[in-house]
């Protein structure tokens, strides 16, 4: 049984309401309707593909500038609800808008402690605020840090429409890393188009994990093989980016594609091993 660490709880209600998501669907060449009408659908679909649990990711722009990310707040409350009613399938992080200044750190201290979110996710091109923002950032990054309590950071291009990729390169995490060394850190999607970065920062940070999430296996570059097969395996995480890419869809490509060329032990880390780790599951 696998992990996915990389799962939005979205809705084809949520998805029409946002431009910015529309434009994804775009670029992933989605048909829009075939995307999930209920959020109970995820499970089926879980149960379907052999996937044993999902990281499920909250979002929050309401402080935002960018009028595009108006509708785009998904509630930790919901989240949480979600997470509850799976009977542990879904294991919840945190969104908060980092713009809100200290209100974004009482929401976060409210996730962790009374609704029980296991880690946070980060989209600093949805919120227009740089990875590496020492205002902004910092403080949630030092309450994550205390709490032991992983961010997934997205990092690298973007398929939301109305953003800029500028405030996600994956090169800011490097000092933050350095800054946070306990600090659990995964870089989605592995940072393209700047996986060598991405690669250098796990290798000089040993708390830095990477998923593959918004790939499908045979698309991953090769260049990354060498890494997966050798000396980050341990650091590899499965992720799909639901419902850009669905959880059948993506396992059916890698046992035909990309399974073959894994060292042994290594697929089973991917898959689930060292999401173990990272989420102590
Ligand atoms: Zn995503």
């Amino acid at each position: 049984m696998s992990i996915d660490v990389h799962v939005h709880p979205w809705t084809k209600a949520l998805m029409k309401k946002n431009g910015p998501i529309m434009k994804a669907c775009d670029f992933f060449k989605l048909d829009v309707e075939k995307l999930p009408r209920t959020t109970d659908q995820l499970i089926d679909e879980m149960d379907e593909a052999g996937v044993s649990k999902a990281v499920i990711l909250g979002q929050d722009t309401h402080a935002t500038k960018n009028p595009a990310f108006k509708n785009y707040t998904l509630r930790n409350d919901e989240i949480a609800k979600l997470a509850a009613k799976s009977k542990d399938r879904l294991v919840p992080f945190a969104g908060v808008d980092p713009n809100a200044g200290k209100d974004a750190m009482r929401e976060l201290k409210r996730a962790i402690r009374s609704l029980g979110m296991r880690g946070l996710k980060v989209h600093s091109s949805a919120n227009s605020v740089y990875i590496n923002d020492r205002k902004l950032m910092y403080p949630i990054y030092e309450l994550c840090q205390d709490s032991s309590i992983p961010i997934l950071f997205h990092t690298g291009t973007t398929g939301l429409g109305d953003t800029e990729i500028r405030y996600s390169k994956p090169e800011l995490l490097d000092e933050v890393c350095q800054d946070f060394p306990d600090l659990k850190v995964v870089m989605a999607h592995f940072g393209w188009p700047w996986p060598e970065v991405t690669i250098a920062i796990a290798l000089r940070n040993p708390n830095v994990f990477i998923d593959v999430s918004g790939w499908k296996p045979k698309y991953i570059p090769q260049s990354i093989y060498p890494y997966l097969n050798g000396i980050l395996q341990d650091r590899f995480l499965f992720g799909t980016d639901y419902p850009m890419l669905r959880q059948k869809e993506w396992l059916d490509d890698f046992r035909a594609n990309l399974a073959p060329k894994l060292k042994q032990g290594v697929a089973e880390k991917l898959l689930s091993g060292n999401a173990k780790r990272l989420l102590s599951a």
